[in-house]
């Protein structure tokens, strides 16, 4: 239900059951480099902003993440980014997470860069390695959604792996996110995924 509060201390087993490739990718670039640049700042705070992340728990969040910083550089450099994401600072605007159209076409990533859709961005080499290691999938499960991805399909490899890694929770191929609708939105993936583990 709505009313759930999410905590700093949850976002990362939360990110890690329920989350779509592209969030866990950032999520664990993260973890990894203690940094992610602007962009993939922008697009993952914006989500966990959606997924109900009050600021306050951002903000410990993101402080703890970015741990080889001082506090006065995090203040200065980050602090500021990631309340204007919330709307807090500057024409305070309440600015939407973003859907997977716009992750999809806009800003597009850079070789440095880790924003973006893992199936549309990753070569195919990369993408299938990530469903690997995070996913467990086996060779003919990942042909599926190459090929997918290989016809330009994003979403339908990014539903695909839904219904995959939801099968144990009755989500069967076709199916979608359990209620016919393909993926169109990171936040959409995430609550459907939430909602079927609390049932
Ligand atoms: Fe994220 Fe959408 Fe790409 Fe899935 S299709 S990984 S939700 S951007």
């Amino acid at each position: 239900d709505g009313e759930t509060v999410i905590t700093a201390d949850m976002v990362d087993s939360l990110i890690k059951r329920h989350a779509p490739m592209c969030m866990r990718n950032l999520h664990e670039q993260l973890e990894e480099k203690h940094h992610l640049r602007h962009y993939a700042r922008l697009q993952y705070n914006l989500f966990l902003k959606e997924l109900g992340l009050p600021i306050e728990e951002a903000l410990i969040f993101w402080r703890r993440s970015f741990s080889g910083i001082t506090d006065d550089k995090f203040n200065k450099e980050y602090r500021y980014n990631i309340r204007h994401g919330y709307g807090l600072e500057g024409r305070r605007l309440n600015y939407p997470a973003k859907s997977c159209a716009r992750i999809l076409t806009q800003d597009q990533p850079g070789p440095q860069d880790n924003h973006g859709c893992p199936f549309r961005h990753f070569s195919p080499q990369n993408l299938s390695s990530a469903l690997s290691r995070h996913y467990s999938l086996s060779v003919n499960e990942q042909s599926e959604i190459l090929s997918a991805v290989k016809q330009g399909h994003y979403h339908v490899g990014c539903t695909r792996l839904f219904e995959l890694t939801h099968s144990k929770l009755g989500v069967k191929k076709g199916e979608g996110l359990g209620n016919g609708e393909s993926v169109s939105h990171p936040n959409r993936y995430f609550e459907r995924s939430w909602s079927k583990f609390r049932q």
